[in-house]
């Protein structure tokens, strides 16, 4: 389904909407809403916008001499927030723009992942299709609890170590021991399913399965079907807004933290991605090893070239890099596979044949969650892009498990290794940024590599508490 204006104000009437929520992300991927009433809303407000936005306190949007910003509506994103019991609401997603007609705000997310979509014509193709599958952890009230006292102060190791089951279960679940239990091992079943329920039926954001993720109890994955550039990136944040509504509503914390438990699985955002021209996916070609043609082959090695700078787009905070370690089916390296799940790039390969051609895509798997999905999707086409227009090779695809290979084999295959922290990451992209010029302007990713910078340096300036275990000598 797809609103137009007039659509949004008749279903005002007929359902008797209150309050609008006006939701739009911030430089950062953090989701921010407004809410407005509407029997003051008006059609020119939706054609022109409101001005209700301060930017100076929105992270990385403006600066506090020069904050007036717009929000205009995009009455397609229209939707009923079910959880309101009374004062019914409804949301629709904003584009940002300045106000006194300066145009689009350069830094808002969703206007780069509209600019992402008009520049991959010019390259040559018709769209991209996008399709992430976001892992997440859902804890008890109880294991919140456990770990809020830690602010810097009082923690222990144990409390965070320890393997975590549902409160009251009594099926204890181990560390790496959580994929597909049946019932009632996975408790969080119900939770899911309502998540499915309200994504499908108030959002229109489909979902083709959903499962207890590897790491102890709590860790989750819901499936959205594919979709335009910009379309998916929404459906990304509304995913996370419905997923920790429904959260609370269970009584219990939905986190997109990637690495929230040490040496346990952390939660990824396996990034899948085609190219189509007239209506074809030009990744598929028959014949060709894995059914993958030159031009995916190309799309494949442009993102082997620039993964370490995408990292810091598609895995942007310290934590991020916590789950970037061997072990975990997290990539490391800088390779690419079929089914191999330690390399970075995989084509998955479950069918083959003309059929299943509309399914052939590259998997793109260091992104995490906590991630803006407007900009890795929009950084993850410029570098593919980059690599068709240069015809950069992927070399040989890696069939043997990475983790498994000595250093030496590593350099054999040319196999290189991800950045180990934001601090390096940050590095790679400000030496690595080139290929983003099409899509982000120089200002945008200065403004990036300075809100990562700040998060860095707080966290490098403060002891870590497993510091003294390791030094604190008595
Ligand atoms: N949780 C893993 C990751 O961090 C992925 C596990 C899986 O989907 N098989 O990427
Ligand atoms: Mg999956
Ligand atoms: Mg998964
Ligand atoms: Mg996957």
């Amino acid at each position: 389904v797809s609103f137009s204006s007039e659509d949004v104000f008749a279903k005002i009437k007929e359902e008797n909407i209150k309050f609008l929520d006006l939701q739009f992300t911030g430089l950062t991927g953090r989701f921010h809403h407004t809410t407005i009433s509407t029997n003051m809303f008006t059609p020119k407000q939706m054609k022109d916008g409101l001005p209700k936005l301060d930017g100076s306190s929105i992270l990385g949007f403006t600066s506090i001499d020069d904050s007036d910003l717009i929000l205009k509506p995009d009455p397609s994103t229209f939707a009923v927030i079910p959880w309101y019991e009374e004062n019914k609401t409804a949301r629709l997603l904003c584009d940002v723009y300045w106000g006194a007609g300066r145009g689009r705000l350069s830094r808002d997310p969703r206007g780069i992942a509209q600019g992402a979509e008009e520049w991959v014509k010019t390259a040559g193709f018709d769209y991209s299709a996008w399709g992430p599958e976001v892992e997440f952890f859902v804890f008890d009230k109880a294991h919140w609890d456990v770990l809020t006292p830690y602010k810097g102060q009082s923690y222990s190791i144990e409390s965070v170590e320890a393997p975590w089951s549902q409160e009251g279960t009594g099926y204890p679940m181990g560390l790496q021991e959580g994929y597909y239990p049946s019932t009632p091992s996975d408790t969080l079943t119900p939770f899911r399913n309502e998540c499915v329920n309200v994504l499908s039926e108030n959002f229109g954001i489909l979902c083709d399965n959903h499962h207890h993720e590897v790491a102890t109890a709590g860790q989750c994955e819901i499936d959205i079907k594919y979709d335009y550039l910009t379309n998916s990136a929404d459906a990304t944040q509304s995913y996370k807004f419905v997923i920790r509504n429904i959260a609370k509503r269970f009584g219990k914390i939905a986190t997109m933290m990637p690495k929230p438990i040490s040496m346990d699985s952390g939660s990824g955002m396996h990034t899948n991605v085609s190219l189509w021209k007239d209506d074809e996916n030009v990744f598929f070609e028959e014949g060709q090893d894995g059914e993958l043609s030159q031009v995916g082959r190309y799309f494949c090695g442009g993102i082997l070239d620039h993964a370490n700078a995408l990292c810091a787009i598609s895995n942007p905070t310290t934590n991020s890099y916590h789950r970037l370690v061997p072990g975990y089916e997290a990539p490391v390296y800088v390779a690419w596979s079929g089914s191999n799940r330690s390399a970075i790039v995989r084509i998955p390969r479950h069918f083959e044949g003309r059929d299943y051609a509309h399914l052939k895509r590259l998997e793109f798997r260091a992104p995490d969650p906590s991630a803006n999905p407007y900009l890795v999707f929009s950084s993850v086409l410029a570098a593919g892009i980059d690599g068709v227009k240069k015809k950069t090779d992927p070399g040989d695809q890696v069939k043997e498990d990475i983790f498994k290979m000595t250093k030496e084999e590593r350099r054999k295959h040319g196999i290189g290794v991800l950045p180990a922290s934001l601090g390096e990451a940050l590095l790679e992209l400000e030496s690595d940024r080139i290929f983003l010029k099409p899509i982000f302007k120089d200002e945008v990713i200065d403004k990036i590599i300075e809100l990562e910078r700040k998060d860095q340096r707080d966290i490098a300036v403060r002891p870590h508490p497993h510091e003294f275990y390791l030094y604190f000598d008595v």
